[in-house]
């Protein structure tokens, strides 16, 4: 898959509102690199994503980039300061304090006695440049421009074609994922919900419908799509129509229903047999070279 910053900037996944620590328990992937101003950094505890938000030790990151960093055991207090910034949160609370200033932060999250906090906060609370490059599952930080992640010796995600028998646990109901579209390299994002024949989805928000609708040239259709499925460390062959109908769990995304999604021999509602339209569409999305 082509990797320009300016098109990995808009997948950068974003901070969740409504994240909380205990909904975390699903889709946690530990591959992931951290690139700052262009070094490998490897650190005691990894980066991880979570429900599509990429976390990232706190500390580290900070003292990198020549921050100092105070831990308080009693409250779970984090000060950062650089220069005249000052930054504190508390750690499993939502929320944190800049220059004096309440802004909005998901809860840290303190793993094996690390703090970890959603990789956008450092950009946001550090005035450093963050982009996330999904092909290669790393955050870069700081000098994000100059960076060429083939020379650093990271291994590349590779496209997996996965069985349903095996698709239908990698990608659990629940999971947020980026979908690409093979044909147009568009990508939205989608919320598996329901399937046991292949995976029911659902646009994460009305602005990820508005891009379904479009790819399939003004309003939603059955018809087979060939796309690229993306969520933790996995990057999938798979296929959809866009077509709403039947039962809804995400209500505010101006979309009534949900869409299937297919991968290499998962069934139809209607009579439990694979579709091979669709199948084609799952070898296309296989065949694609993404
Ligand atoms: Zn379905």
């Amino acid at each position: 898959m082509k990797s320009f910053l300016a098109t990995t900037l808009l997948i950068m996944p974003a901070m969740h509102t409504l994240e909380t620590p205990t909904a975390q328990a699903h889709s946690v992937s530990h591959h992931v690199n951290i690139v700052i101003n262009g070094k490998v950094k490897q650190f005691e505890n990894s980066p991880f994503i979570s429900n599509g938000t990429t976390y990232v030790p706190i500390r580290y990151v900070s003292e990198t980039v020549g921050a100092k960093v105070k831990w308080d055991q009693k409250t779970k207090g984090v000060t950062i300061t650089k220069e005249d910034m000052n930054i504190s949160f508390v750690a499993g609370q939502r929320g944190a304090t800049i220059n004096g200033q309440k802004v909005d932060m998901p809860s840290a999250q303190l793993i094996k006695g690390t703090t970890m906090v959603p990789l956008r906060f450092v950009s946001e609370a550090l005035g450093l440049e963050v982009a996330w490059d999904a092909q290669y599952k790393t955050a870069l930080i700081g000098d994000t421009n100059l960076v060429e992640l083939e020379t650093l010796g990271l291994d590349e995600v590779k496209l997996e074609v996965l069985d349903w028998s095996v698709a239908n646990n990698a990608f659990p109901i629940g999971t947020e994922a980026t979908v690409t579209d093979v044909e147009t390299g568009r990508t939205f994002k989608v919320k598996r919900t329901y399937g046991a024949n292949h995976a029911d989805s659902e646009p994460l928000t009305a602005s990820d419908a508005q891009v379904m609708k479009e790819l399939w040239g003004g309003s939603y259709s059955w018809t087979p799509r060939a796309i690229i499925l993306e969520f933790g460390d996995k990057k999938l062959a798979a296929a959809m129509h866009s077509f709403p109908h039947s039962v809804q769990k995400i209500t505010n995304n101006g979309y009534n229903g949900h869409f299937c999604i297919h991968f290499q021999n998962s069934t139809r509602h209607k009579d439990g047999r694979i579709q091979q339209s669709m199948q084609q569409k799952v070898q296309e999305a296989a065949n694609s070279g993404m």
